[in-house]
């Protein structure tokens, strides 16, 4: 696939491109008001790929909509590349829009009586970008890329739905914008033309553009780096629903509410072995390790988690005391979400599919306790 870009590869350092903070949007009409957002909290990294998932009318679109600037929040900021979208005029926003950001519609909204390829070249028109002469020839590359440069002269209406749809997301591309967002820009699409629009999202991402893509296909989330689930207006947290992915929406809203936050220094000690265990753990971020006590003085390390790993559930299921110590990892600090026994127990009866997985978990991890062990055991005998 050949795609000229501007974008820069990609650094190690990725910065926070989109901030959206304590975002409200309160729709206010003859029916009365209806709140879509309820208070939204994102923060989207240069170069990440991600899925917007949630049921129809969860508020998807509107989301987006906040963040390109065609509507505007009753309340909340949104910060793109440290601007302040809602503190420009109208006519600058339009203008921020059209060299930021490619914008792929739910509903497509190609201009009826242009062309595929005029359709694509407007936005370069727009914000005047390219030599005049240059605009067909990428207009062209990029109809060609989306599979429809034999179509190129035709009117919308002369191809399906799914042309359409592709078009729309050649056009979205055609300024090269380091921001693409996109609402269902795969809904009428076929498997292989899914594939394809999937495989050029994710080839832009590792060039350093920034995807935002809502979907209503939860398969979706296996091919972006990063997924956000939204419910009746608010985020569900997002450690949650990837460490607990078989809970319901609900079910997870609740453990969000019930969950402590608790922040440890790097090699703090987090649970003491052969103490009671009184929680259940969640990593949001950082690493923690596992320790056994053997004869060493600092213990021998069984298992190192991450982000969306969890720990504790073995002494709450099972009963008993801390089989061994865990402790943040040495070189960074730890955010847990923390559920107290009752809240875990609760939860447990709450979801008997969870419970099934967390056992399972349970039992793989017991096994490889004990073969620790015995591996201890030998070592000392060795050395004896
Ligand atoms: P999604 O994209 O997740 O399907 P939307 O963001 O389009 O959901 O809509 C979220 C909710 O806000 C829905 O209940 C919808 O009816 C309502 N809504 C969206 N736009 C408007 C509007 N302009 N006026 C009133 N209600 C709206
Ligand atoms: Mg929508």
């Amino acid at each position: 696939m050949t795609l000229r870009t501007q974008t820069l590869p990609l650094s190690a350092n990725r910065k926070n491109l989109i901030e959206m903070q304590s975002i409200v949007k309160t729709f206010v009409n003859a029916a009365g008001e209806f709140t879509a957002l309820r208070g939204i909290d994102l923060t989207l990294q240069e170069g990440e790929f991600v899925a917007v998932i949630g049921k129809s009318g969860s508020g998807k679109s509107t989301l987006l909509n906040m963040l390109t600037g065609i509507d505007h929040p009753t309340t909340g900021k949104v910060v793109v590349d440290g601007v302040d979208v809602y503190a420009m005029s109208e006519s600058q926003r339009s203008l921020w829009r059209g060299r930021n950001l490619g914008i792929v519609f739910q509903f497509f909204q190609l201009l009826p009586m242009l062309n595929l390829l005029e359709n694509v070249m407007l936005p370069m028109d727009y914000v005047g970008m390219y030599d005049i002469d240059e605009r067909p020839k990428r207009a062209m590359e990029l109809l060609r890329m989306v599979g429809l440069e034999e179509h190129a002269q035709k009117l919308p209406r002369a191809v399906s739905t799914g042309q359409q749809q592709s078009a729309a997301i050649a056009r979205a591309l055609s300024t090269d914008a380091p921001i693409i967002v996109a609402d269902e820009p795969t809904g009428n699409l076929d498997s292989r033309s899914t594939n394809h629009i999937i495989d050029l999202f994710d080839e832009l991402s590792a060039r350093g553009k920034t995807i935002v893509m809502v979907t209503h296909d939860p398969s979706m989330t296996q091919r972006t780096s990063r997924t956000v689930v939204i419910s009746d207006g608010e985020l569900v947290n997002e450690t949650i629903a990837q460490t607990l992915p078989l809970l319901t929406l609900p079910l997870m809203k609740e453990v969000n509410k019930k969950a402590e936050r608790l922040h440890f220094q790097p090699g703090a000690t987090i649970l003491r072995a052969k103490n009671p265990v009184k929680n259940f753990f969640i990593i949001s971020s950082g690493k923690v390790d596992v320790v056994l006590k053997g004869k060493r003085k600092d213990g021998l390390v069984i298992s190192r988690l991450g982000a969306n790993d969890f720990f504790g559930e073995i002494e709450l299921l099972r009963g008993g005391k801390s089989i061994a110590s865990v402790r943040a990892a040495i070189d960074s600090p730890v955010e847990l979400l923390a559920l107290s026994r009752e809240d875990f127990n609760w939860l447990m009866q709450a979801s008997p599919l969870t419970e099934k997985a967390i056992s399972n978990t349970v039992q793989k991890r017991i096994k490889e306790n004990k073969q620790a062990g015995r591996r201890i055991k030998k070592k000392v005998k060795h050395k004896k």
